[in-house]
């Protein structure tokens, strides 16, 4: 079956979606995007994808090019007309098309606006999460606002290769005072030997993750601590369980650091049952 992909007012093959050369995403990588998970063929936590879309989108003053529930129904058609059951929508926003300048174009140059939708195999994921995932650590080497979710992932790009590399899932951002950030695509948790979840704060320096957000809500109702403030990779490696989590993995459990296994190297069984039930608190649409 082919692909089908939204670009700016038409659905299109795969193949034949393309975006001009002069598109400023292509440029100077002057746009934002957001990775929603799809179940059961429905997208989950849309509302607030969205909510940090705005975010994204007037942080670096690119403006909304449609009202959001007109982008909320080109996303469920590109899910749709792409028979995605569990899987991704990708949105991405770009400034528009307009001669290379780096300063803004004119106000009257539309936004770029692009979505796919793809599957992905949930064996696969189960059986990774079965296992746990390795991270390695790596100096935090981004810009100081990665609350904003831009298309400039060159950074996590070289992170995630270097993970690669070195055999590992995931890499950790530890910043100049040796703490962990985040991950290159995740939001990493540790959980203390009393039981007490810890995770760093959303401030600029990490991308308020929805995943971290619909888990902290469903966390009071499980009635288990959190703790929102940065550790080291040594407390990570010493704690009881680790994991990150991202839209696309949910709850991925971590059972190893820079080559160390933590506990007993195997998935915590607190990050199972986080795991387990996180759909129960997620939103579908
Ligand atoms: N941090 C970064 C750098 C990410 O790229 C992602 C995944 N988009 C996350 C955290 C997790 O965010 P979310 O739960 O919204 O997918």
């Amino acid at each position: 079956m082919a692909r089908i992909a939204y670009v700016n007012g038409c659905y299109k093959n795969m193949r034949d979606a393309s975006v001009n050369i002069e598109d400023r995403g292509f440029q100077f990588a002057d746009g934002v995007y957001e990775v929603c998970e799809i179940r059961g063929g429905r997208i989950v936590d849309l509302p607030r994808h969205l909510g940090r879309l705005q975010h994204s989108l007037s942080e670096l003053r690119i403006a909304l090019p449609m009202a959001l529930p007109a982008l909320s129904v080109i996303m469920h058609e590109v899910v749709r007309r792409n028979r995605v059951n569990y899987g991704i929508v990708y949105l991405q926003i770009t400034r528009g098309v307009a001669r290379r300048d780096h300063g803004f174009p004119a106000a009257s140059v539309p936004p770029s606006v692009v979505v796919s939708a793809r599957s992905l195999n949930f064996a696969k994921n189960q059986n990774t999460a079965a296992h746990g995932i390795k991270v390695i650590t790596y100096p935090e080497n981004r810009w100081p606002r990665v609350d904003i979710k831009s298309v400039a992932l060159l950074p996590n790009v070289l992170a995630k290769q270097a993970a690669r590399e070195a055999g590992a899932y995931e890499a950790w951002y530890v910043d100049v005072d040796g703490f962990v950030t985040e991950g290159s695509s995740s939001n990493a948790w540790i959980i203390t030997h009393d039981g007490v979840l810890v995770t760093r704060a959303a401030t600029d320096a990490i991308l308020s993750g929805i995943t971290r957000a619909v888990l902290i809500d469903a966390l009071a109702t499980m009635q288990l601590t959190l703790e929102q403030r940065p550790f080291t990779p040594q407390e990570a490696i010493q704690a009881a369980e680790a994991f990150v989590t991202a839209s696309s993995q949910i709850v991925m459990p971590v059972v190893m650091i820079d080559g160390k296994a933590i506990a007993d190297g195997i998935p915590g069984r607190i990050t199972r049952k986080l795991r387990e039930e996180f759909h129960r608190f997620a939103l579908f649409s």
